[in-house]
């Protein structure tokens, strides 16, 4: 790919296909004065490429209607997003499926779209000129995150940006598009939603968020217990905004998650696009008015949205990654607004909030009964015990306990390699199960037919690491985590963990046990945490029996 600059009004502009600005300028009866090639954006331009004065509006002409006519057809995949060179070459390809839309095409496509004031071209990072100046344009990172160096692809000396390289190298060679979205699809007045009824707890959260929309706080921090029914709170606030004709963006940790809750909101609203993007570079129209996306793909919109929900906010630390922090606020629309999801803020996050947002703390389940209050076992030696297939009294009182209650357990482990030492142990000590335990591991082949096994009730206990934790959920749920010291175990992940428990309304007899060496940290706050929930509904009222 190469970069040409030319002069025309007296300015300096940057071209990365000189046949675009050839027509474009020819259709306002102007001719361009040819510059310089380069085989780098960041060598073309400093600090940045001048916008394209308005001179006149109108498109005339055969060439430039052709070009218009392509201009469009990009738009229509790319409006409203934030890539770079390679992921608008991919994105095109996947969606378009057209030999004849060739690199050329697309970059004169691309450059038409600058020129009409549509898209923006910048280099990916800047690193020329002082080094305050230096700065990555996709995450916005200055320059302690850009490294220099020589670069096969420009074969010169090159800058990337280390900070964002896990969406893919951002170099200063190649440039970064900021395309401004379509307008929002009108939606039908009629539109439907499917919702299942709600509790008070519920109801009095989802007056709380329509209220808050209204007003004029930008952020909104929702610290709900685990089965508090927070997601068809979010289906109320959601209808609220598309009915206004916005769009919305909800971002998960999780590509598990963003397809779950992608088709819980087809569902729930029928007739609206819902989009889910996850994955390398994901699948469905980035254009739907209702997307769920990973936080990777959240950072790829531009100003598209007037509401982001951002769910499980306290996992993968995506409120403290700067690079995320950044792709959500370039996501949002100037006016646009932001929930926060979590079981666990932090106490950071919590006086942020009180600076500038409102909180709102749903402390009860759905159904009305309280959480089960995990109970703490100190377990000497423990995984010695389990490799060797000794006896552990308090665990093994727990499985009896259910297999007395008829229930099933999810035995949680830090490591994969623990699965198979603590599959052994069941081994060991409880023979008559042995048929009857299954263990998930990552990139499973026969992970469905386990899961079915579990849901039908046939395997009494399964064993897995917190990750494959997601859509587990069977009624008759008890929770042991086997080395819940073990820092994979936060102190959000054991509230969720322990969260399992107790879901259905008719099986409350589920038990959470924590089994460790050593009392962490984690533990003791994820036990005050639910301690705490179930105290501030029984002071609401809005507990079972409180
Ligand atoms: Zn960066
Ligand atoms: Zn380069």
């Amino acid at each position: 790919m190469f970069f040409y600059t030319y002069h025309v009004l007296g300015k300096k502009f940057i071209s990365l296909s000189i046949k675009a600005d050839q027509i474009f300028w020819g259709m306002k009866k102007l001719h361009i004065c040819p510059g310089e090639r380069y085989s780098s954006v960041g060598q073309a331009v400093y600090p940045d490429p001048p916008a394209i004065p308005k001179v006149d509006d109108r498109i005339q002409g055969e060439d430039a209607e052709s070009i218009e006519k392509l201009a469009v057809t990009l738009m229509k995949h790319l409006g409203g997003r934030a890539l770079i060179w390679d992921e608008v070459l991919q994105w095109i390809y996947m969606k378009e499926k057209d030999e004849s839309m060739t690199e050329e095409k697309v970059a004169m496509g691309l450059q038409w779209l600058y020129l009409t004031g549509r898209a923006s071209i910048y280099p990916g990072v800047v690193a020329k000129g002082p080094a305050v100046r230096w700065k990555c344009y996709r995450c916005g990172s200055g320059v302690h995150s850009i490294i220099t160096g020589s670069c096969a692809r420009c074969e010169g000396e090159c800058a990337w940006c280390d900070r964002c390289v896990i969406l893919g190298k951002n170099r200063s060679c190649t440039p970064f598009f900021l395309i401004h979205p379509l307008p929002g699809k009108v939606l039908r007045e009629d539109m439907k939603m499917n919702l299942p009824g709600m509790s008070v707890s519920q109801q009095e959260a989802a007056t709380m968020c329509l209220k808050w929309l209204e007003g004029q706080e930008k952020r909104m921090l929702i610290h709900a217990v685990p089965g508090s029914g927070k997601t068809e709170i979010m289906f109320l606030v959601i209808r609220h905004v598309l009915n206004r004709g916005e769009r919305v963006l909800w971002v998960f940790p999780y590509k598990e998650k963003a397809i779950s809750v992608g088709e819980r909101l087809s569902q729930a609203f029928p007739n609206v696009s819902v989009g889910t993007i996850s994955g390398e570079l994901g699948k469905g129209g980035t254009d739907a008015n209702l997307i769920t996306a990973t936080i990777q793909q959240a950072s790829r919109f531009y100003t598209c949205f007037h509401l982001v929900i951002i769910d499980e906010a306290d996992l993968e630390s995506v409120l403290e990654n700067s690079v995320w922090r950044y792709g959500i606020r370039r996501a949002m629309h100037p006016q646009g607004k932001q929930i926060i999801l979590t079981v666990t803020p932090s106490n950071a996050w919590k006086r942020n909030i009180q600076r500038n947002g409102e909180m709102i703390r749903i402390a009860s389940r759905f159904h009305g009964y309280p959480l089960p209050v995990p109970k703490v076992y100190r377990v000497w030696a423990l995984w010695r015990k389990v490799a060797k297939g000794r006896s552990i009294p308090y665990l093994e009182s727990f499985i009896k306990r259910v297999k007395q209650k008829q229930g099933q357990a999810l035995v949680f482990v830090p490591r994969t390699v623990d699965t198979e030492s603590f599959l052994y142990w069941i081994q060991c000590r409880f023979p008559d199960l042995k048929e009857k335990c299954d263990a998930f591991i990552h990139q499973d082949e026969t992970r469905d037919q386990k899961m079915e096994r579990f849901l039908s009730g046939w395997t009494r206990l399964i064993v897995m690491t917190p990750h494959l934790a997601k859509g587990v959920t069977v009624p008759r749920c008890h929770v042991a985590v086997v080395g819940a010291d073990h820092p994979v175990f936060s102190t959000g992940i054991l509230v969720r963990m322990a969260g399992k428990v107790g879901r259905s309304a008719s099986y409350q007899k589920g038990d959470v046990g924590f089994f460790s060496s050593v009392w962490t940290e984690a533990q003791k706050r994820a036990v005050k945490e639910i301690k705490q929930s179930n105290r501030i509904a029984k002071q609401r009222g809005t507990l079972i029996g409180g």
